[in-house]
C-alpha cells in the first residue's frame, strides 16, 4: 500500500509539474501573444495612409477635360497600363492632350478624363491625344 501511495504521488507530482510547464509555456504565449497585439494595434495606422497615387481632389472628379470628355471616376485606366510617364516624349505632354483637365487648386498638377490619379502637365502617356480646338 505504501508503494501505492508513494507511486501515486510520483504520478501526481509528475502531472502537476507538466501541468506547470503547459501553464508556463501557455503564460509565454500569451506574452507573446500580446507582443503581437502592439503590432496588429499598429497595422490599421499603416493601412489608413491612403494611396495618393489614384485619387484626385473632388473637384477633378467628374470635371470636363480640354476636348470636351467628362472624367468618369469609375471607369479609368491605372497609370502603370498606360505607361504614363513624369517627362514629355517627343514634345507630346499631358497639357496637350484632349483627355487633360486642367489646374484647378492651383497645384499645379491637373486630372485626365480617361487615366487615373493626379496628373503632371509635362507628363506622357500612351492614350495622347493632341487637342485641337
Ligand atoms: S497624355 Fe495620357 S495621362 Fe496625359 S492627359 Fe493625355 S491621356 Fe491623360
Amino acid at each position: 500500500m505504501a508503494d501505492g501511495n508513494g507511486n501515486s504521488r510520483r504520478r501526481f507530482l509528475q502531472l502537476t509539474g507538466t501541468t506547470a510547464v503547459v501553464g508556463l509555456a501557455g503564460c509565454s504565449g500569451n506574452g507573446g501573444g500580446d507582443g503581437g497585439g502592439e503590432e496588429t494595434t499598429e497595422a490599421p495606422t499603416t493601412t489608413a495612409p491612403p494611396s495618393d497615387d489614384d485619387t484626385v481632389p473632388e473637384q477633378y472628379a467628374t470635371a470636363t477635360s480640354l476636348g470636351g470628355q467628362e472624367r468618369d471616376p469609375d471607369s479609368l485606366s491605372a497609370k502603370s497600363d498606360v505607361q504614363y510617364q513624369e517627362e514629355p516624349k517627343e514634345g507630346q505632354q499631358c497639357s496637350g492632350c484632349t483627355f487633360y483637365i486642367e489646374d484647378k487648386n492651383g497645384d499645379g498638377l491637373g486630372a485626365c478624363a480617361i487615366v487615373e490619379g493626379t496628373i503632371d502637365p509635362e507628363a506622357w502617356c500612351i492614350s495622347y491625344a493632341p487637342y485641337q480646338e
